[in-house]
């Protein structure tokens, strides 16, 4: 913060003092143990408030656009709609989420996007999502941090190609599972719903899909 002090020369008229009795802002954005710059309550939550936008300054192209696929790249990319979201990163937001195995908000993509609290968060307490992310044949590509007693060791859940070897496409579009894989899936199923992010599973599955009808020796990627 900058103090406006420079400009109180003299013959400025005498200035009240300003007491803040409680902050507007309800986060603030500054560096986490977890990774980077992470996003800070400066108050209470509860469960179904809305936290932060998910991007303040943003732009959004069609999901099908080159330049969308591009930014995509990224990772801080949103899929809303037919939209992807652009965050622009010279304006923090809850685009600095950091990832947690459990944590304390959600990231909703539905219109400008945004972080919601799902259990109580504390003044100072970071605000942490699941990302959720699903990768092919790169098992421990993103270390987590998050310090948490059910931590995964990984934010990403992978699905290799002996793993893929256990589906089978059915009519062309529908994968099944053998009992290996069904087991697998239902493992981290479980952790999912401990953490009440059982959607992140839709992301496994439909990776698995991909993963099934790419065209030969291509990589599949959820992020
Ligand atoms: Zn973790």
């Amino acid at each position: 913060m900058t103090r406006a002090s420079g400009r109180a020369g003299k013959g400025a008229a005498p200035k009240r003092p300003v007491r803040t009795m409680f902050s507007l802002v309800p986060v603030e954005f500054r560096d986490s143990a977890i990774a980077g710059r992470g996003v800070f309550a400066r108050r209470r939550f509860r469960p179904g408030e809305v936290v932060v936008a998910y991007a303040p300054k943003q732009r959004k192209l069609d999901a099908r656009d080159p330049a969308a696929i591009e930014a995509a790249e990224s990772k801080v990319t949103l899929l809303s709609g037919r939209d992807v979201i652009i965050p622009d990163t010279t304006v923090p937001g809850g685009w600095l989420c950091n990832h947690s195995c459990n944590p304390n908000a959600a990231l909703f993509a539905s219109g400008e996007g945004r972080i919601q609290c799902t259990r109580d968060i504390a003044p100072g307490e970071e605000v942490t999502i699941f990302y959720g992310w699903v990768t092919h044949n790169e098992p421990e590509r993103d270390a987590c941090r998050c310090g948490q007693a059910a931590c995964r060791g990984f934010i990403n859940f992978d699905i290799s190609d002996e793993d893929a070897a256990h589906a089978t496409v059915v009519d062309g579009h529908r994968v099944e599972l053998d009992d290996f894989l069904r087991r697998r899936f239902a493992e981290y199923g479980r952790f999912l719903t401990s953490i009440g992010q059982e959607q992140a599973l839709e992301v496994v599955a439909a990776t698995l899909v991909r993963i099934k009808l790419r065209p030969p020796g291509s990589i599949v990627c959820g992020y």
